[in-house]
């Protein structure tokens, strides 16, 4: 996924991308770690604008993800919706401290590019990857499923609850005695 800075006409140009998830490498990695999958296709509409050698970008991007939840560990779908703001500025002093202007821009929201050309990949991955929630619930008040005997206690109450108190009362009581 490139842009180049000729494609970009009157210093405007807008774009659609359907994109595969697996189009994303790290993707993968940031999706097992939280038990979640993103279920293509991922839908990119991006805006360039460009002022002078600075392109700002905005958009969004649509997409769905598939997770357990993790109390109940019910599978479910959510539908994500990102905004996308990027600036690409170009990166085009030759010198040996290129990795630390690279790391202040970044720390600015800066994109650096190079041989007027935009490289959208790693951006656009990582703001896949950060949406991604490391742990995901079905609903905010899901009540999960009981330790002891497994019922999810959002279909069916079960009596565990009040057979630990009773018995460990009824231990209390005996000591007293
Ligand atoms: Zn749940
Ligand atoms: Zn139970």
């Amino acid at each position: 996924m490139q842009v180049e800075l000729k494609h970009i006409k009157g210093g405007l140009l807008e774009q659609e991308y359907t994109c595969d998830p697996a189009d994303f490498p790290d993707l993968a990695v940031a999706t097992t770690k939280s038990s979640a999958t993103y279920r293509g296709p991922v839908e990119i509409r991006l805006r360039f604008r460009q002022a002078a050698r600075m392109v700002e970008v905005e958009g969004d991007l649509r997409a769905t993800l598939v997770m357990a939840c993790g109390r109940c560990l019910a599978v479910f779908e959510r539908e994500l919706s990102e905004q996308i703001v990027m600036t690409f500025v170009p990166d085009d002093r030759e010198d040996d401290t290129v990795a630390e202007r690279e790391l202040e821009r970044h720390e600015l929201g800066m994109i650096p590019y190079r041989d007027d050309c935009l490289e959208l990949l790693a951006p656009l991955q990582e703001q896949l990857v950060m949406a991604v929630p490391i742990r995901a619930l079905c609903t905010e008040d899901c009540r999960g499923l009981c330790p002891l005997c497994g019922a999810d206690k959002n279909l069916s109450s079960c009596d565990c609850d009040r057979i630990p108190f009773n018995s460990k009362f009824g231990v209390l009581a005996k000591l007293k005695k």
